[in-house]
């Protein structure tokens, strides 16, 4: 029913498209009489805000993002074909940041690895490269994976976060001594998300007009000026401003100032990995500057912010599997499980058809054999569904080694990887107390860790002191002092 008022308002309608009749008052028997349950916009209105938000990502959950462009600025063919590194191209793009331990809502300012995912809508389908702030990674076996993001979350009975059960993981696994190292530094706690680096983390294959391969770690230098909080200016943030993160992003964006990075890659040669001094694969460890200088790449810019953030940034599913021609997975383990988890993981939260979605779906013609399924959009009319030699429905049939790939034998087995020269779990952590912290962020990272591991219980708490010490000797002796110290202040 219309009146003058719907006009004045414009009107609403119900899901098949009829005009509603109200979005302000049910209907009912009589003004203060029971309401009806044939009311079924009430119904669909009520039912559908029960259903309204989509699971939250495990971890990861909280962050936000932007669209812009990349654009490659220089002559990096002799590495790889991928249409999105050819000189000259620009690609759109989105890019989402976030923190991986905290729940939607905690705040963007707590000490945190960062997600640095990117997509790609290159003329050849979607470019994802799923990376973080950090060049490295706590594990490198995936079987790990679900004990250490539980380890960082919640104890199950209290529903607390717990220091002494993330230091338990940690000093039981000391493969994550490097990355802890780069957490409890000064780039745990990044001053927001323009002024902090991405990397790759893993390691990728390239691969050149010429089937040349080449081992490649991607590097995003902020052209904003690498910054960092202290503790201090992060714990009187996270209470101020809790989206602090995702408000300086959107705010910059909106005024014009579109924030921007440079990529540059490090190649490795593809018969060097056999040789090379750490295994290039594991990702606990980074590849020195020294023996694979950066080769600059191009400059990606965000110039657009989501219209939607549920659409466009809530329900953005990004994968290490979105590969294109030229661009290759290798052999590092944490890489080729995320290249079933990520999908897997937008199956549950989004749904089957999740890659049908327009922040999602490539900007190229797609023709594959998934049929059906739930919320299906994009179908293919009433096209064969199976491989058919007579019905005229193109399918791939490549045989034979591909171009991506590389050489794997060998009996089954459960095992770490072999292990490279100077493979340990300490050495590279050592490198960055020693070499590359400043003596005040040396006397910052001591007080860091004394903060975060109030509370752990023995014999956890011995294990951390043995855990620096092994890290470098000077550091680990000056931890254990300095929370001897803060235990006796307490008393
Ligand atoms: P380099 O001296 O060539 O590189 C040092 C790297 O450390 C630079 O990328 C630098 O980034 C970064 N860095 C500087 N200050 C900090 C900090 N407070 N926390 C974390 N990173 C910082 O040496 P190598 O390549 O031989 O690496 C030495 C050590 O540096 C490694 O063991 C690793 O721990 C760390 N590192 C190495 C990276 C790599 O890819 N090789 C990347 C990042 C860290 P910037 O250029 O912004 O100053």
């Amino acid at each position: 029913m219309s009146n003058q008022s719907d006009k004045k308002l414009g009107h609403s309608t119900h899901m098949n498209g009829s005009p509603a009749s109200s979005d302000r008052n049910s209907l009912t028997v009589g003004a203060n009489g029971p309401i009806v349950l044939h009311d079924h916009h009430l119904v669909d209105t009520l039912a559908h805000f029960n259903r309204e938000k989509t699971l939250e990502r495990q971890p990861h959950a909280k962050g936000s993002g932007a669209f812009g462009v990349f654009e490659t600025t220089q002559d990096v063919s002799k590495y790889t074909k991928a249409a999105v590194f050819q000189l000259g191209t620009k690609t759109e793009m989105l890019a989402r940041f976030s923190t991986v331990a905290g729940e939607q809502g905690s705040p963007d300012t707590w000490r945190d690895v960062r997600g640095f995912a990117l997509k790609f809508y290159t003329s050849e389908g979607n470019y994802d490269i799923v990376g973080n702030n950090t060049p490295v990674f706590f594990v490198r076996d995936p079987m790990k994976f679900p004990h250490f993001i539980r380890s960082q979350k919640r104890l199950p009975d209290s529903g607390l976060r717990d220091n002494h059960m993330q230091w338990d993981f940690w000093t039981t696994h000391p493969e994550t001594a490097h990355q802890v190292t780069y957490l409890m530094g000064c780039r745990g706690l990044p001053k927001n998300w323009r002024h902090m680096h991405g990397f790759s983390s893993h390691t990728y294959m390239w691969v050149n007009a010429e089937d040349e391969r080449f081992w490649v770690k991607y590097h995003f230098e902020t052209c904003q000026g690498e910054e960092n909080y202290s503790n201090e200016e992060a714990t009187m943030m996270s209470g101020k401003d809790a989206d602090f993160h995702r408000r300086d992003l959107f705010e910059a964006i909106e005024r014009g100032d579109y924030p921007s990075w440079n990529l540059s890659v490090q190649i490795m040669p593809y018969e060097e990995a056999k040789s090379y001094r750490f295994n290039p694969f594991d990702l606990t460890k980074t590849w020195s500057h020294k023996d694979y200088p950066l080769i600059p790449v191009g400059r990606m810019t965000l110039n657009r912010n989501p219209e939607n953030f549920f659409a466009q940034i809530e329900q953005a599913a990004f994968s290490p599997s979105n590969l294109v021609p030229g661009i290759g997975l290798s052999p590092d383990k944490m890489l080729l499980a995320r290249v079933f988890a990520y999908p897997d993981a937008q199956r549950r939260r989004i749904g089957s058809n999740f890659h049908q979605l327009p922040v999602n779906q490539p900007k190229v013609p797609t023709n594959n054999y998934m049929f059906d399924g739930n919320m299906n959009y994009h179908h293919s009319g009433n096209q064969p569904t199976y491989l058919s030699d007579t019905e005229g429905r193109p399918y791939a049939d490549h045989t034979g080694p591909i171009e991506d790939g590389w050489e794997a034998d060998g009996e089954l087995v459960r095992q770490a990887y072999t292990l490279h020269p100077e493979d340990d779990d300490f050495g590279q952590a050592g490198t960055l107390v020693r070499e590359v912290f400043s003596d005040e962020e040396r006397t910052r990272f001591v007080e860091t860790i004394v903060g975060a591991i109030q509370g752990v219980r023995s014999p956890v708490l011995e294990r951390v002191f043995e855990y620096w010490k092994n890290v470098d000797q000077e550091i680990g002796e000056r931890i254990e002092v300095a929370y001897q110290e803060s235990v006796k202040a307490e008393k």
